[in-house]
């Protein structure tokens, strides 16, 4: 027997049962990105390594080991886009949409990371992104957290996730600081595990972020990035805070929240939840003004956050009631030669006067009693019966499958009349539901 082929570990499949719920998250992600006027922008899912190395740092997790890079055909070295941040302001700076001009963007797709495969961390993941170009002050770094905020308001998950906030200040704060924090972790050698030592020459900063709880003391008592803000990051600070009071989003100030990446300066934010192990940031982001003149572009503002899908869905799942829709409305039986070509040719009438329709038609045949088990299982709302007698008297028998009601013969006309009323009073279930999360 020949022997089958997976897929590559880390990397999922996303089957159709599981798809309702990517809509469901989807649909209402596009609502609010319009709802701030938000335009979507799409980007080439491979980019030049450079990008990314000149843009994320060559010191950092995702440079150092976690890239998937390549040579393509013509010896050019390109790498699977890990993360969207580089990929969106190279194509800002490419097509002139920083000159003189503001700009809120969102993108979608999968990004690629060869890190070890565990609950919330995979090799091939989902991340919306939205990237907010000439805008200096706090209010658009909170409009950002405001627009997570009314996702999460629709998705009803605003109690299991809190916001943390921290500013990095300027590149040049932050040199004071690390050479303060390379000069207090050096005092306490012995309390670094061996990743830090390697971070404390490479990028000390991030041994804030470490998740060994061996080191918990000795970070909690390192010198505070807070304290080496000049005024102007000081008075940034508090205005984005002032704004996150005045719309009353609670929020927690983690000193220690410094970013993976190189480019944010000022603003940082990570939503958490601790619902999901381990793996509990669910978005993440700041502003990385710096970054526009790394990648070179003139002088400019940048702000952006980016949310990792699968998360966002396995918090959804712990709901006592996960929003899933059902994907069928009406599923169609046909027995009998007549019946099925009238009964096809009804299904287009059918989807002529209810363009809303999600109707399935059996095909491939069966008996009566077949047909009807797979109309149940379905999960449609109605079975639309042709048989002979129906083909020849230009009728449709419809049962609910989801009450008692009677089954009906009924012409075309009343079939659409019939349906339309039936789906109009579904339609307002599913606003109220989608109303209540
Ligand atoms: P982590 O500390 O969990 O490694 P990160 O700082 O590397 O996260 P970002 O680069 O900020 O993550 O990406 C933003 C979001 O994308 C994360 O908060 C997370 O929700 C999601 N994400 C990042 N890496 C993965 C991954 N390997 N698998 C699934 N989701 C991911
Ligand atoms: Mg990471």
């Amino acid at each position: 027997m020949v022997n089958k082929i997976q897929a590559i570990r880390g990397m999922h499949d996303i089957l159709p049962d599981q798809s309702s719920l990517w809509h469901y998250a989807e649909n209402l992600i596009r609502e609010v990105m319009a709802a701030y006027g938000y335009d979507e922008i799409r980007l080439p899912i491979v980019e030049k390594t450079e990008l990314f190395k000149r843009s994320i740092g060559e010191v950092t997790d995702i440079v150092e080991k976690e890239m998937y890079t390549f040579d393509d055909r013509n010896g050019d070295s390109l790498t699977l886009r890990p993360e969207g941040t580089a990929g969106c302001l190279r194509a800002a700076l490419e097509h002139g949409l920083l000159h003189n001009q503001i700009h809120r963007l969102w993108y979608y797709g999968p990004m690629f990371r060869h890190e070890r495969p565990q609950k919330g961390r995979y090799r091939q993941f989902y991340q919306l992104g939205i990237e907010a170009y000439g805008m200096a002050g706090p209010d658009i770094d909170a409009e950002l957290i405001m627009l997570t905020y009314r996702l999460w308001q629709k998705l009803g998950i605003t109690a299991k996730v809190q916001l943390e906030i921290n500013s990095l200040g300027t590149i040049d704060e932050r040199t004071v600081y690390r050479a303060a924090l390379v000069d207090y972790f050096s005092q306490h050698l012995d309390k670094l595990d061996e990743d830090s030592l390697r971070r404390l020459n490479t990028n000390p900063l991030r041994i804030l972020d470490t998740k060994n709880p061996e080191m918990r003391s000795v970070v909690a008592q390192a010198p505070e990035l807070m304290d080496y803000l000049g005024d102007d990051s000081k008075a940034h600070f508090n205005g984005f805070t002032s704004f996150l009071d005045s719309l009353d989003i609670p929020y927690v100030l983690n000193t220690r929240l410094v970013r993976g990446l190189d480019y944010y300066s000022k603003t940082v934010f990570e939503w958490v939840t601790d619902e999901l192990g381990a793996q509990g940031t669910i978005c993440a982001g700041g502003r990385y003004d710096s970054l526009i003149e790394q990648l070179g572009g003139k002088a400019n503002y940048a702000v952006g956050f980016a949310m990792g899908m699968e998360r966002l869905l396995a918090l959804l799942e712990t709901l006592p009631q996960p929003p899933v829709l059902p994907s069928l409305d009406a599923y169609m039986i046909r027995v009998g030669d007549k019946a099925e070509a009238v009964g096809m040719r009804f299904a287009e009438q059918l989807r002529n006067e209810l363009p809303l329709i999600r109707m399935q038609v059996n095909c491939g045949g069966g008996s009566f009693k077949s047909q009807f088990k797979k109309a149940d299982k379905s999960g449609a709302a109605f079975a639309l019966i042709f048989g002979d007698e129906e083909a020849e008297r230009g009728v449709v028998a419809i049962k609910s499958l989801r009450s008692d009601d009677e089954q009906k013969s009924l012409s075309l006309i009343e079939a659409v009349n019939y349906l339309q009323t039936a789906f109009k009073d579904a339609n307002d279930v599913k606003r109220v539901l989608h109303e209540l999360n």
